[in-house]
């Protein structure tokens, strides 16, 4: 039977943090935070360098796209969410500083060789988006799709796929289920994959780029349906659910989703021949009106290949469309809307904490380690060796 509960409460969320991951300090004797963030940017220059020739070969930075200027320019590797996936597979070092969010730290543990350390220099960095899918409510969910026929525990007739923005808990459901992650580059093959196992597929946490992923394969809007965790049945009639050939998640990007199409109809307005090109967390609605969708790195590939005098409006994250147009002085680089869409987290990484984070493994304390839990750990992988393994 369906449960009649009117309302399906979500599970605290520091409940979970504290049942499957642990951030751990080696607090004895590690140099306090608050004496680095007083410090001015240009200060701790020297000393982040200084830190960094110290650990030599045992310390590889990885920066997020997405990070400002002044922590980028010391990461070892840059790149999107798949790209440094990939390289905290390959990292050689024993620490792995990962300039990003937290579910991008926890991916690197997962992947990571046993020996080595992830470390976040803020944790207080997350992603709103990863919270919007809390494990507690995904379970919720399941169990009324199950109870409704259309999956099982195992997850034969609906693969869930899960983005990479989502938590290590989320990442091992999806696993243990059948079902992989994703990250924007390689959506497409996620969903190929999932529909080679099933004829229905569960995508969480960003409806957006489900949609956008579904609807670019050819799937009608029709035949998806959004899954909203906070009513019952995620407010959706019994007989959409058994019709849809993708369930939603209700999920969103706090940056990506502030595009709208009337910003796209407004460059094209002030700006003769622009070229809009986004990311494909936007919403359906300014995909539909760009003149291209892509992954970070694919947005950064359509710039710098683009002849002198081409013009871009870009709907992503600031600090990368800053940097592209810096790299890109022959060309128009330009934010989609007029004030540019900041991602509040990512800019918490600061080039103080990574100061304070480098000089502490100098000194031989292990500050802010990221640490998914084994029985977490061990699901999770087989979601993302089944990404790595598709195109
Ligand atoms: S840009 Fe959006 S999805 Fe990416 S980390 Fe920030 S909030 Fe999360």
């Amino acid at each position: 039977m369906l449960s009649t509960s009117p309302f399906r409460a979500p599970r605290g969320v520091a409940g979970l943090k504290a049942v499957n991951i642990m951030a751990t300090t080696t607090a004895a004797t590690a140099c306090s935070l608050d004496n680095y963030l007083v410090l001015p940017d240009t200060s701790v220059d020297e000393r982040i360098a200084a830190a960094r020739r110290a650990l030599g070969e045992e310390c590889v930075i990885l920066g997020h796209h997405y990070q400002r200027d002044e922590v980028i320019k010391f990461a070892d590797f840059r790149g999107d969410s798949y790209k440094l996936s990939q390289q905290a597979a390959q990292a050689e070092g024993q620490y792995i500083v990962f300039c990003g969010v937290h579910f991008m730290a926890e991916s690197a543990d997962i992947l990571k060789r046993s020996r080595q350390q992830v470390i976040l220099p803020d944790l207080s960095a997350g992603c709103s988006m990863a919270d919007m899918a809390e494990i507690g409510q995904v379970e919720d969910c399941w169990e009324q799709l199950v109870e409704l026929g259309l999956t099982s525990d195992s997850g034969d007739r609906l693969t869930p796929i899960t983005y990479m923005n989502s938590s290590a808990a989320i990442k091992a459901f999806c696993g243990e289920r059948g079902g992989l992650v994703c990250t924007s580059s390689n959506a497409a093959g996620a969903f190929r994959w999932a529909y080679a196992k099933a004829p229905k597929a569960f995508f969480l946490p960003d409806q957006h780029l489900g949609r956008n992923t579904g609807y670019a394969m050819g799937i009608p809007l029709s035949d998806m349906v959004t899954w909203d965790p906070y009513l019952p049945l995620g407010g959706l009639a019994p007989e959409k659910l058994r019709a849809a050939r993708v369930i939603l998640w209700k999920g969103h990007c706090s940056v990506h989703q502030r595009f709208l199409p009337e910003h796209v109809d407004r460059v094209r307005e002030k700006y003769r021949g622009i070229r809009v090109i986004v990311h494909p967390e936007c919403r359906w609605e300014v995909c539909q009106k760009a003149d291209a969708l892509g992954s970070t790195e694919k947005l950064i590939k359509i710039v710098r290949e683009a002849p002198p005098g081409s013009q871009f409006a870009i709907g992503t994250e600031i600090h990368l469309i800053n940097r592209v147009a810096k790299e890109n002085p022959d060309k128009r680089v330009i934010t989609l809307d007029d004030s540019g869409c900041l991602c509040t987290t990512m800019f918490r990484i600061s080039p103080q904490h990574l100061c304070w984070a480098l000089e502490n493994l100098a000194e031989g304390n292990v500050v802010n380690r990221i640490v998914v839990k084994d029985e977490v750990k061990y699901w999770a992988r087989v979601a993302l060796d089944r990404m790595l393994e598709i195109q």
